[in-house]
């Protein structure tokens, strides 16, 4: 079967799917390989393969391993690919740069300034997420709006473009307007693995968001749910983000 075009008409017939687990079975039928789901490791990504496998996919499935993850992201990964029978590709960034970032900035430069924590975030994980984009038509990501400020307004459907290739690509967060609580709800009932730090709490302290080693920390009652990523710039940044969702053109702007 061709695969189909990523333009308008494609978006307006997918938005007639409302039940996230049709949507997204709909979208492996069409593209098959060409479509990928992105995860960190955080709920919203573990739910999307669930769906997936129940809507009767094999999905594609990929993280950026920036080489500082936790070791239980490892081990959420090692268990989705044995309850589902699926791989999660391990894109990693380039060593020569991280190495010439290294030597020029020291290993800890994220805690410098914005900008240098920018260009970390960038090699190791914005250009590797572009180098698997350049294999993908459609990108379906965890982005929910009830994660920040910033993401309160995210589409369910947006077309970008890829910074080299120019090619369109449909991405997609079929579970944008779901809640934490209906993640945690729908995971529980159905056994979908979930990152044991999700389940870490002591002392009214826990994590929402999880991303790097120093990176993430746990975060208190009544803090926002993105507190916890770089904490030393709560002050600076309300709306922290570390690029993947944030660098992209759209199809107007080329
Ligand atoms: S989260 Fe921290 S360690 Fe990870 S890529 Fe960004 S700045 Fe670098």
């Amino acid at each position: 079967m061709k695969i189909p075009s990523v333009n308008q008409e494609l978006v307006s017939d997918l938005e007639k799917i409302k039940d996230p687990q049709e949507l997204i079975g709909e979208i492996f039928k069409r593209f098959k390989n060409r479509a990928a789901i992105g995860t960190s490791g955080q709920l919203t990504g573990t739910v999307m393969i669930d769906l997936a496998v129940k809507a009767g996919a094999k999905p594609r499935v990929f993280t950026i391993d920036t080489l500082r993850l936790f070791k239980e992201t490892y081990e959420l990964f090692d268990a989705m690919e044995k309850k589902y029978g699926i791989r999660v590709e391990r894109i990693k960034p380039d060593p020569a740069k991280i190495a010439a970032m290294v030597k020029e900035h020291g290993e800890y430069l994220f805690f410098d300034s914005k900008k240098k924590q920018e260009l970390c975030c960038h090699l190791r994980k914005v250009e590797p997420n572009d180098e698997v984009l350049k294999t993908v038509d459609v990108w379906l990501t965890g982005l929910r709006v009830d994660q920040s400020a910033a993401r309160a307004k995210t589409n369910r459907f947006e077309i970008i473009i890829h910074p080299e290739g120019k090619h369109p690509i449909l991405k997609v967060a079929p579970l944008v307007d779901w809640t934490e609580e209906k993640l945690r709800d729908y995971a529980g009932k159905n056994g979908v693995p979930v990152h044991k730090l999700l389940e870490w709490k002591k002392d009214g302290w826990y994590y929402e968001s999880l991303g790097c080693v120093i990176c993430t920390t746990p975060i208190g009652p009544h803090e926002p749910r993105r507190a916890g990523r770089w904490r030393w710039f709560n002050a600076v940044d309300s709306d922290k983000e570390c690029g993947l969702h944030t660098e992209r053109k759209h199809e107007d702007e080329v």
